[in-house]
């Protein structure tokens, strides 16, 4: 990059020693000359154009001239000597218009349509959100979006003035599109500067307004736009597609469209980056005999088999059926699934007697369990609380 740029006397035409007036004057010669206003399509012109504002830039500013002077290019490219970071030129960027809001405001009566950077400016992201199902967002999807976008009238290439007329320079503010109110006070002279009332601030008046945009130099319709969502994807974070927003401002760039996604909760899975949970409940004999379950994922049913003698709360790892991770598909998180134990609450007399037969075959009588409450009765109503009952009563606590 710094090979191949020119030097910034060079590309303005002037000497080393020249004044600040000289370079102003220079600049806005091949500004003028090379404006993307003036050279509508023109890819030539605009890096002229961004070369010479680039060159303006930092020679019409003192420390950065300076710096220039001492290091050359390398003065804004960080590192060697660097200024601490100009920066690099981003001609998308705001500052880079603040920097020529004002020696455009008199060269082109203030064209500016925000404030009074009148340089090509990239235009607004727009944000819209989408709302993804788990699994959407877990194998990623695509989604349509209908929009209305603003493009730049065909008719009057924008300027809002009708097709033969043209904007002309707002006499209140002499095109620049604010005011400025100088006032006495006890201090002193007070300078208020104010938006143009005349032209709102974009320092130009339309007598006779384009009939296709009603002179606001942009048409409006409605568009589907196709949003890749990928694999991976996560709740709250975006898919930013480039030149889907706002037009740009005098030959800027359009802004991106920036999608935000929402993903809804899933009735058993939860997520916590790549990896996933659930819970997934055994009946007793199960956990106490062993066997096969059904656990769900989300790439379908998985056979799991039970060891004997499992606890409740058992974790369980499925390795790589969590997410695909977002840098990388092929890199999948893993499922993590609780294995709990249920207390059956409905049974049949015929399985309350097994129950009952089991708790004496495993050594527990229903005496024994009747003194949990520690008051010692051991009556005839405690005697027909059941055992599962009791279970049930320990658990809800
Ligand atoms: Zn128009
Ligand atoms: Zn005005």
């Amino acid at each position: 990059m710094a090979e191949s740029k020119r030097d910034y006397y060079e590309v303005l035409g002037v000497s080393k020693n020249a004044s600040d007036a000289e370079i102003k004057k220079a600049y806005r010669a091949l500004a003028k000359k090379y404006h993307p206003d003036m050279n509508p399509g023109d890819k030539e012109a605009e890096k002229k154009f961004k070369e010479a504002s680039e060159a303006y830039a930092v020679l019409s500013d003192a420390d950065k001239r300076r710096q220039y002077d001492q290091f050359g290019h390398a003065a804004f490219e960080g590192g060697a000597g660097g200024a601490g970071g100009f920066g690099g030129f981003d001609f998308n960027g705001a500052d880079f218009s603040d920097i020529f809001g004002d020696i455009f405001g008199d060269l082109f009566g203030g064209s500016a349509r925000r404030g009074r950077s009148n340089g090509p400016m990239k235009g607004a992201n727009i944000r819209k959100s989408i709302r993804i199902t788990f699994e959407e967002a877990v194998f990623g999807c695509e989604k349509e979006l209908d929009l209305v976008l603003k493009d730049p009238c065909e008719s009057c290439h924008g300027t809002g003035a009708k097709p033969g007329t043209s904007p002309e320079t707002c006499p209140k503010c002499g095109g620049k599109g604010q005011v400025v109110y100088t006032s006495q006070s006890f201090f002193g002279t007070v300078q208020n500067v104010q938006t143009c009332p005349n032209c709102n601030g974009s320092g130009k008046i339309i007598k006779e307004k384009c009939p296709d945009c009603s002179g606001t130099g942009y048409t409006s319709s409605r568009k589907k736009i196709k949003v890749t969502i990928p694999a991976g994807i996560d709740n709250g974070q975006s898919v930013r597609i480039r030149d889907k927003g706002e037009p740009g401002v005098n030959g800027g760039p359009r802004g991106d469209l920036l999608v935000e996604i929402n993903v809804s909760r899933h009735p058993i899975f939860q997520r916590q980056d790549v990896h996933i949970f659930s819970t997934v409940p055994i009946s007793f004999a199960v956990a106490a005999l062993g066997g096969d379950i059904r656990i769900p994922t989300v790439d379908g049913d998985v056979i799991y088999t039970v060891k004997p003698g499992t606890k409740t709360d058992t974790k369980v790892r499925l390795k790589g059926k969590g997410v695909p991770s977002l840098r990388n598909a092929q890199v999948r998180g893993d499922h993590y699934v609780t294995l709990v134990i249920q207390t059956p609450e409905r049974l049949s007399s015929e399985a309350k007697e097994a129950l009952k037969r089991f708790d004496e075959l495993t050594g527990n009588t229903l005496h024994q369990n009747d003194d949990v409450d520690g008051k010692g009765e051991k009556g005839e109503k405690k005697k027909k609380k059941g055992f599962m009952e009791k279970m049930k009563e320990a658990f809800e606590e």
